[in-house]
């Protein structure tokens, strides 16, 4: 296998929180391919990169030269081509992250210039409205694809966002998405936090999870009607929990899962883990 180069730098880095980021990632002498919203990269940093005070302890590893790989949603425009961005949260136990956590704007790190991915919109009819239901970073597809649609106008169809996090401080996006909501008559956006207790202001929004925000029927509400397999494609991203208690609800509900072109559904995944 041919070895793997640090070949971006971090153009700018946003904390969200402690153990969230919103990092930028620009290529040195390369340019970024054409990529549809939805679609991910690979971001990679090799063992010996030093890891954040924040995250575990790790045993000593074989080769320190080796690089660690991980998939990364992109959150920026398609139309955007001076840098990726990407959201990500720290696992401090994790390999990668840890050390994606240490650096600094105009580090280096490895960007992969393959970015793949059938979670899009491509795959859904025009005339098709579409729910995304995201815990945590789970959120950055759509972020891609909102802010390459909504933007420039290109589509119609009515959309919401539905997004789960344990805190209001890890909603993050939370102003640009409210803002979206004030321009473009077609866009809800619907947070849910898990731990009312732990806030220091009253929170007034939607306390449980994300199955309890779809059940509360938000979607139904907002446009007047509830949505159904007939009219309206649901994309799930994040943890795998929540993936499939939400898909285990759909299907028994008359969804069904996308798989592809030939065995196409109105439920569209991506696990993180
Ligand atoms: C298609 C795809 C897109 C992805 N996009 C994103 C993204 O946009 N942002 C992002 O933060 N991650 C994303 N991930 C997850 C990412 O690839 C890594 O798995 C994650 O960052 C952990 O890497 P690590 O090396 O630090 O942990 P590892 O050493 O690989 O440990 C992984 C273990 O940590 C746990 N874990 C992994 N991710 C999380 C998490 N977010 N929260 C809690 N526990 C976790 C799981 O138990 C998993 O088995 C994506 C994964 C896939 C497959």
């Amino acid at each position: 296998m041919a070895e793997i180069e640090l070949n971006a730098r971090v153009l700018s880095r946003t904390d969200v929180t402690p153990a969230l980021m919103i990092l930028r990632v620009t290529p040195e002498n390369w340019a970024i391919p054409a990529f549809e919203p939805g679609q991910f990269t690979v971001l990679g940093l090799p063992w010996e990169a030093p890891r954040v005070v924040l995250s575990d302890e790790e045993e000593p590893v074989p080769d320190p030269k080796a690089m660690i790989v991980r998939a990364y949603s992109i959150a920026s425009s398609s139309r955007q081509n001076e840098y990726l961005e990407f959201y990500i949260a720290l696992v401090p136990s994790g390999a990668l992250t840890p050390r994606l956590f240490a650096l600094q704007s105009g580090d280096r790190l490895y960007l992969s210039p393959r970015i793949t991915g059938m979670f899009t919109l491509k795959e859904v009819p025009e005339d098709q409205d579409v729910v995304f239901l995201a815990t945590g970073t789970g959120l950055a597809p759509y972020l891609s694809m909102l802010r390459t649609f909504l933007a420039d106008s290109v589509t119609s169809r009515r959309l919401a966002v539905l997004h789960g996090a344990r805190h209001s401080w890890d909603l993050g996006y939370q102003a640009e998405l409210r803002a979206m909501e004030r321009l473009y008559a077609g866009f809800r956006y619907f947070p849910v936090i898990s731990r009312p207790t732990d806030e220091g202001c009253t929170w007034s929004g939607a306390v449980g999870y994300l199955q309890d925000l779809w059940n509360m029927g938000v979607v139904a509400d907002a446009w007047g009607r509830d949505p159904g397999p007939r009219d309206t494609h649901i994309f799930l991203c994040g943890n795998p929990g929540m993936v499939e208690g939400m898909l285990s609800q759909l299907t028994d509900s008359g969804w069904e899962q996308h798989r592809s072109r030939r065995r196409p559904g109105q439920i569209h995944v991506e696990k993180y883990w």
